[in-house]
C-alpha cells in the first residue's frame, strides 16, 4: 500500500494513505485527500484561494481515474465550486460522460447539491490587481505607489513570477494517486491552472492521459507544471505505457521529459536551447515502486506508505 503526491500534497498523501489503509476505495481515499489542498486557502494554485485567470476568476480543472474500472472523467474551467476533484468522482459514477466544462460542469455541480461561493480569496484578489498594475507600461494602470506596499503579494512576484526565467509561480497543481491494498490503483488531479491565465483556458490538468492516467496493470502516472507540454506529449499516458514495457518508474519519467524537452518550442526556450518551464511527473508502478522526476529540479514528491508520511527529491533533468 502506498500513496504519493506533489510536493504541496504530503498532507494529501497521508489522509489518503489513512483512508485506504481503513477500507476507503483507492479513488475515495485519493479525492478525500485532495480535498485537504483545496480547501487551503494558502495554496495559491488549487481550489479554494487559487490565483483566478486574466479577468480576476477562479476557473478549476481536476480530473480523476479508477484503475479497478479503466474508468475516469474530468471537469474542466469550473467555478465557484472549490472541490473539482469531487464534482469529477460524481461525474465519473454518476453519468456515461467524461469531461464536462464551464456553465455544463457548474449546472452539474449544482444539480448535486455542491455548495457555491466565491472561490477569490482577498490574498489572491491582491495579487491579481499587483499583476494587472504591473505587467505593462501601455494601459490604464498605474504601477503601485511606494505608500501601496504589499510586501507579501510584492515578494512573491519578486522571487517567483518576475523573478525567474521560469516564472513557476504560474505553476502548480495537486496531484495523489493510490495503491490499495489490494493492489487497486486510482488518482486525481487538481488545479487553478497557470495564474492569471486566459479566460477558459483548460490545462492537462483534466485530460485523462495528459495530466493523469491510469492502468491498474501498469502503474500511474500525474503531472504539475506547463500543462501545454503534457498536452501535446500525452506525458501521463505515455509514461504508464513506456512502464508497462519494463521500464522503471524513474526510467519512464526521465525518458518523457527528455521527449518534451527535444519537442520544445524555440519560444520557450532558454539560451540553452533547454525549455524555460518547469513540469514534474509523479509514478508508481503497480508493483508499488515510485519515482518524481522534474524538468528542473530541485524538486520533491510526497510519499506516505508503512514508514510514514515524507517528501524525497524528484530525480531532474536539468538542475538549476
Ligand atoms: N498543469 C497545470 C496547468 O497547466 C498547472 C501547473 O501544474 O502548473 O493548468
Amino acid at each position: 500500500m502506498k500513496a504519493i503526491a506533489s510536493h504541496n500534497g504530503l498532507a494529501a498523501a497521508q489522509r489518503a494513505y489513512e483512508l485506504a489503509s481503513t477500507g476507503s476505495s483507492p479513488l475515495d481515499a485519493c479525492v478525500a485527500g485532495v480535498a485537504l489542498i483545496e480547501d487551503d486557502p494558502e495554496e495559491l494554485t488549487v481550489g479554494y484561494g487559487g490565483l483566478p485567470n486574466e479577468d480576476g476568476v477562479v476557473e478549476l480543472d481536476a480530473a480523476v481515474m479508477d484503475g479497478r474500472l479503466h474508468r475516469g472523467a474530468g471537469v474542466a474551467a469550473l467555478q465557484k465550486v472549490r472541490h473539482p476533484a469531487q464534482v469529477a468522482q460524481r461525474l465519473m459514477e454518476q453519468t456515461t460522460r467524461a469531461l464536462l466544462v464551464g456553465e455544463g460542469a457548474l449546472r452539474f455541480a449544482q444539480a448535486n447539491g455542491f455548495p457555491e461561493e466565491n472561490l477569490l480569496t482577498d490574498k489572491a484578489r491582491r495579487m491579481w490587481l499587483y499583476w494587472k498594475r504591473t505587467r505593462s507600461n501601455f494601459d490604464d494602470w498605474r504601477r503601485p505607489a511606494a505608500d501601496e506596499t504589499d510586501l507579501d503579494v510584492e515578494h512573491w512576484f519578486a522571487t517567483r513570477f518576475y523573478g525567474q526565467a521560469a516564472r513557476e509561480g504560474r505553476h502548480g497543481t495537486v496531484h495523489c494517486a493510490v495503491q490499495g491494498p489490494t493492489g487497486d490503483l486510482a488518482c486525481t488531479t487538481s488545479t487553478s491552472g497557470h495564474a492569471f491565465k486566459l479566460a477558459g483556458r483548460v490545462g492537462d490538468s483534466p485530460i485523462l492521459g495528459a495530466g493523469l492516467y491510469v492502468d491498474n496493470e501498469a502503474g500511474t502516472c500525474g503531472s504539475i507544471g506547463h500543462g501545454e507540454a503534457n498536452l501535446t506529449h500525452l506525458s501521463s499516458f505515455a509514461a504508464v505505457e513506456l512502464m508497462r514495457t519494463g521500464l522503471s518508474p524513474v526510467d519512464a519519467g526521465l525518458e518523457l521529459l527528455r521527449r518534451i524537452a527535444a519537442k520544445t518550442p524555440e519560444h520557450e526556450r532558454d539560451e540553452n536551447g533547454r525549455p524555460k518551464f518547469n513540469l514534474q511527473l509523479f509514478l508508481l508502478h503497480h508493483s508499488g515502486a515510485h519515482a518524481g522526476v522534474a524538468m528542473w529540479g530541485p524538486k520533491q514528491i510526497a510519499v506516505c506508505d508503512e514508514q510514514g508520511g515524507r517528501l524525497e527529491d524528484c530525480t531532474p533533468l536539468y538542475e538549476r
